[in-house]
């Protein structure tokens, strides 16, 4: 038989229980709804710096973290050149780090690509986090799409209590499929801005992003009084390349060309197809000497080159022309592109009626139209 007082007891008990799932509810909406503000920025982030920053940033502040930082995947170093390119200095973030191959987070996640809470165990997890904070219990986070491991996302607090192998996970997994999805939605908006800039036959840039450059380029050089050098270069009777071998032929001759102009150039210099079987070519901070030695590289790698074809031991093979200018130290502005560009073409010109597979110079427009750029030296603009 049960006595009143047990039965008061046991209700007293179940008072006790409720208030705690009440209030342990209460906590966890809270908690839901801190997840779905900070969710909601980070969707709603325009750019992939501002959406690492938030990362690293916002989750700490609002969730009262002494530490998180960032492991990313990223073999061809596309996300650190697109992070550089937005302007930030990847050398003033110690929580932010890159792997050029998976080993280190195949081995924090195996297989089962879960969630890892517990202690901060400083052999396994010394690389994650910056050297000037110890955590002392950690959540690392696997950022994982379409089943590849992307990342880690890494939150470290000096509690020990914070993070406890066996409690829930479900917040912390969501929190790190949004990030995951976030920063793949950042990195593709990247990546299709630049194909707008981006020839899709040759995989160079294309005559709107050289242009553009030549500006930035010209005012650059005009600054800081370094020499800057234009080739064109035009493949030799490519009409009868294609004529005799097809398009498709041509279409891939077109590509190894790009490939053999690129391998000669620094990865300052800009390369654009500027048109058909045309490409121009600025080389930063090179003087004219420099730039016909590039040239020469060019001419001759493509002049060796064997073009295979498909049907097996046979093979083509191109020659290219090429025409190289260069900016008097003094001279800036859209008359000085113009005629940077100009004089590289008029070489061009040249080369091609001196009997191709060459490399001309282009006259030096006189010392007198770097001071005063528009006077009338038809040298200068004509070659
Ligand atoms: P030259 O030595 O004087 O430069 O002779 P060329 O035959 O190279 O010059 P021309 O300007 O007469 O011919 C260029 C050819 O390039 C004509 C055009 O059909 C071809 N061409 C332009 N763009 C492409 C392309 O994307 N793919 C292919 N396969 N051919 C192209
Ligand atoms: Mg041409
Ligand atoms: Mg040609």
């Amino acid at each position: 038989m049960t006595s009143e007082s047990d039965l008061y007891r046991e209700n007293q008990q179940l008072r006790r229980k409720l208030r705690a799932f009440l209030s342990q509810a209460r906590e966890n909406e809270q908690k839901m709804r801190r997840f779905q503000e900070q969710e909601l920025r980070l969707i709603s982030t325009p750019s992939l710096s501002e959406l690492v920053q938030r990362v690293l940033y916002n989750y700490r502040t609002a969730f009262g973290l002494d530490v998180v930082s960032l492991t990313l995947h990223d073999p061809g170093y596309e996300i650190q050149r697109i992070l550089e390119e937005e302007g930030v200095r990847l050398d003033d973030f110690d929580n932010l780090h890159f792997l050029a191959d998976t080993d280190v987070l195949d081995g924090l996640y195996g297989v089962s690509l879960e969630a890892r809470l517990g202690p901060f165990r400083t052999t396994e997890h010394h690389g994650l986090f910056p050297p000037t904070v110890e955590p002392s219990s950690v959540a690392l986070l696997p950022l994982v799409r379409y089943g590849e491991l992307i990342g880690s996302l890494n939150l470290g607090s000096r509690d020990p209590e914070r993070f406890v192998a066996g409690s829930a996970t479900d917040f912390l997994q969501r929190l790190a499929t949004i990030v995951a999805i976030c920063l793949e939605n950042a990195a593709n908006h990247e990546r299709l801005k630049r194909v707008g800039l981006t020839d899709s036959l040759t995989g160079v840039n294309n005559r709107r992003f050289f242009d553009q450059r030549l500006g930035e380029e010209v005012a650059r050089a005009g600054r800081s009084g370094e020499p800057l050098a234009c080739l064109f270069l035009d493949i030799d009777r490519f009409k009868g390349i294609n004529d005799r071998y097809g398009h498709r032929v041509g279409d891939r001759v077109l590509s190894t060309v790009a490939g053999l102009i690129r391998e000669q150039l620094r990865s300052t210099d800009v390369l654009g197809r500027y048109g058909g079987e045309e490409f121009a070519a600025l080389l930063v901070n090179a003087r004219k000497e420099k730039a016909l030695e590039i040239a020469e590289r060019i001419r001759a790698a493509i002049e060796a080159y064997r073009f295979e074809l498909d049907e097996a031991d046979s093979a083509l093979f191109a020659t290219i022309s090429i025409g190289v200018s260069s900016l008097p130290p003094a001279e800036r502005g859209d008359v000085a592109a113009e005629a940077l560009v100009d004089r590289a073409d008029q070489a061009l010109y040249q080369a091609k009626n001196s009997g191709r597979n060459r490399v001309v110079a282009a006259e030096e427009p006189r010392a007198s139209a770097s001071v005063t750029p528009l006077a009338s030296d038809s040298r200068s603009h004509t070659g």
